[in-house]
């Protein structure tokens, strides 16, 4: 981590996070003052696209669930995370319809 001076630290409303409060997770800061992080740029921008993933090409759910939390994807992909990324309603669709039934026939 990188130790930052009372200006840095006054700057750091300018900053771009992803992470508020995590300095390794800054992209790049307002004022040009910090070289763009292309690495973890580039992991946010293309690194969880369910595409990538065969279990999300062949699921049913794929059209109303987008592949889960493309955060929780990438903090399993490259922090070594095991978070379920999937919908909840995945393997429980049958509940998941009575309940809505339930709830829209109040
Ligand atoms: S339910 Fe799971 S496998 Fe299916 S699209 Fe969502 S994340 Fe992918």
């Amino acid at each position: 981590m990188q130790n930052y001076s009372q200006s840095e630290k006054r700057m750091s409303r300018q900053e771009i996070y992803i992470n508020v409060g995590d300095t390794d997770k800054i992209i790049a800061k307002s004022d040009n003052s910090l070289k763009v992080n292309t690495k973890l740029l580039l992991r946010y921008l293309a690194g969880a696209d369910p595409l990538d993933d065969p279990n999300c090409r062949s699921c049913f759910h794929f059209p109303t669930c987008g592949g889960g939390c493309p955060y929780t994807r990438i903090k399993n992909e490259y922090e070594g995370d095991n978070i379920d990324v999937c919908s909840y309603i995945k393997g429980n669709m049958k509940e998941f319809l009575e309940l809505h039934y339930l709830n829209k026939s109040k």
